[in-house]
This record gives C-alpha cells, structure tokens and sequence, in this order.
C-alpha cells in the first residue's frame, strides 16, 4: 500500500511536471502565434524634391497621411538636397502668390526634420541615394523635369524592382526620368519628358471597349482645363478595383491624354474619356482631347516587383477626392504585397455625385 502510495505519488509529480511542461509549451506556442499573428507594419518610402507641381510639399504631408490611416504602413521620406517648386501651387486654393510657395515648405516640414536647399531650376543632387531595399513600396512625388538620379541610384532601384520591390506613380510622376529606359517599362506609360514616338505607343480604350496600342506618331502628354470626370473600371477583378463601382465622378483635376511608353506587362485598370472640346490643353488652342477613354489607373508587372500609376492628382483638393484617397491606398498595397485587405469606404464617389474628405491636416497659409 505504501509503495503503491509512494509510486502513485511519483506518478502524479511526474504527470504534473509532463503537465506543467506541456502548459508551459501550449503558452510558448500561444504566444508565438499571436507574435505571427500580429501584422507587421509595410514599410513604405515617399520621394520627392523636385516637381513642377510646386505643392509637392503639402501632397507629401497629405499621402504620408492616408498610408498611415489606413493603419498597414510606416511611413518615410527621402527628398533631395535641392528643392524645386515648379509653378503648379493651386495658388487661388492656397492662396498664395507663386513667390511665396517656398511657404510650404515649411507649412509641411518633414518629419525627419530633413532641411533642403530651394533652387530656381532643377539641379541634380549627386548625394540622393534612398536605401530602397529597406522598403516595401516607393511612393514618387517627383516631376516634370525632376533631375536625372545618380548612376548608382538607378542601378539600385533597377535592381530593387527587379526583386520584387513596389513603385508608386502619382500624376506628374509619370513626366520625370523620360529618357531612363528602364523607368519607363517601370511605369507602363508616361507623358512630356522628352517622350516621344519611340517611347512607345500610345495606349487607350475605344468605344467598343477594347484595348488599342497605337504606334502612330504623335506628341506625348496633353491635358485640358482641370475638370470632374467619369472613371470606368476596366479590370473589376484585379485586387486594386475589386468591389468598387464600374464609374464613379472624380473632382475637379487634370484629365492627362496622349500618354506613350512600353506599356509591357501593363494592364489598365481604369480610364477616363478626353473630351475633344473639354479637353483641349489650354497652352494650345489648335490642340484638342483625343476622343479617347484614356488610361488613367494601371497596374505593371517590373521583373518580381509591382507598379500602381494613377494619372489623378494634379492638386491637393484633387487628392481629397475618396476615390482617389482609396485607389491611393489600395495600389500602394498591392504594390508592396501584391494583395488587397482594405474595405471600400461606404462614402466613396458613385457615377453621378462626388465625394470628398477634407483634410484635416491642411495649414492655414
Ligand atoms: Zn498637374
């Protein structure tokens, strides 16, 4: 009985032990899990120092913004030493005189505390050299004229694309680097820049609704007064457009035409019609719309890695538009991770109303 005792005693310590151990293990792997389970923030990088979009200072404040709402992302930046605010500030918006947009520099500082050198003109910055493979995705918010990057800049981002890193290409975006080959394959198409016929063709929707590559000869790049326009989904299930409506009325912005480039591995995501009349470029009266359904949301496949272009975004209040803050939002998701987890805001835009969120971070100037 007492060895039965003692034996039953030793079972039990040692039951408890296994017990206790196998707790022990059930509570390590619990916590574990819940390690994995929490999801690790995308890291997503915002360049920019020189655009004719002279604003590029309060966009880049206004899209760090959205990434960070939608709680996926980290936000950094990288600007060169020298900035250049070409003369696009929205100056009746902002209510400021071209003179003065220097202002919004420090209106929207950034938060790195990164202090620049403002230029007249473009110069290139021998120094700009982002750690690229630190990031998921790559926001541009250059522009026309933008600086040719160092040579070693290139190659690195070349080779971060080619392995599978994301790009972002907002509006004017699209006008830098025209004579950077392998940027342009990046981004599908692109306008001005010094593009031309040999860029690549043009890539637009006919009424039929079909895709046509178009190699005539012809200028690249063209807009007319900024207008509201309709968006029509092209490619409803690719993971960027899945669930939003088949049209939906964009604010007041640029409607950019006559876009060109290699177009490979590119597929439009979303077009708008340029209106021959309503669409004719205000610098050139001969010059009309193209009567086309412009390509203005586009995804492209660069080597492993992933490109979201939307044409939309000549201005901050073209920015607050919902449909553009979500397509915004999606594409730079899916650029860094090749899928979509975010729901469709219930305010967004339908094919007759538009809808819009102000800011909440806009300083007064
Ligand atoms: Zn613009």
């Amino acid at each position: 009985m007492k060895r039965l005792t003692t034996f039953s005693l030793m079972t039990i310590l040692l039951m408890s032990l296994i017990a206790c151990s196998a707790d022990k293990t059930a509570k390590e792997e619990a916590a574990k899990t819940t390690l994995t389970e929490t999801p690790k923030k995308l890291k997503a990088l915002i360049i920019d120092g020189e655009n004719n979009h002279g604003v590029f200072p309060l966009t880049t404040i206004l899209m760090r913004d959205y990434l960070l709402a939608s709680n996926l992302f980290t936000v950094d930046h990288a600007r060169t030493a020298f900035t250049w605010q070409g003369p696009h500030y929205d100056q009746e918006a902002l209510g400021v005189k071209a003179a003065d947009a220097a202002i919004l520099i420090e209106k929207y500082p950034l938060p790195n505390g990164q202090k620049t050198i403002a230029v007249e003109k473009p110069t290139p910055d021998s120094t700009f050299n982002p750690d690229f493979a630190a990031y998921d995705v790559v926001i541009s918010n250059m522009g026309w004229q933008a600086s040719t990057w160092p040579a070693g800049t290139k190659a690195n981002f070349e080779k971060y694309m080619k392995n599978g890193g994301g790009l972002v290409i907002v509006h004017a975006a699209n006008n830098s680097y025209g004579d950077w080959d392998e940027f342009n394959k990046m981004i599908g198409l692109g306008g001005w820049g010094g593009r031309n016929t040999e860029t690549g063709p043009y890539v637009y929707y006919n009424d039929a609704g079909e895709r046509v590559d178009d190699p005539s000869d012809g200028a690249c790049g063209s807009h007319g007064p900024q207008q509201e326009y309709v968006l029509t989904t092209r490619s409803p299930e690719h993971p960027i457009m899945k669930g939003l409506p088949t049209k939906w009325l964009h604010v007041y912005d640029e409607l950019y035409d006559r876009l060109r480039g290699p177009a490979e591995n590119m597929t439009v995501l979303a077009t708008a019609y340029s209106d021959v009349e309503k669409n004719g470029p205000p610098w050139d009266k001969k010059v009309n719309g193209t009567g086309r359904h412009e390509p203005l949301l586009m995804a492209i496949d660069y080597g492993k890695g992933r490109v979201f272009h939307s044409g939309m975004g000549h201005m901050g209040t073209a920015m607050e538009c919902v449909g553009f803050m979500t397509t915004f939002q999606r594409g730079a998701e899916w650029a860094a991770t090749g899928k979509v987890t975010q729901a469709i805001p219930t305010d967004f835009p339908t094919e007759t109303a538009t809808s819009t969120r102000k800011w909440a971070n806009r300083k007064p100037l």
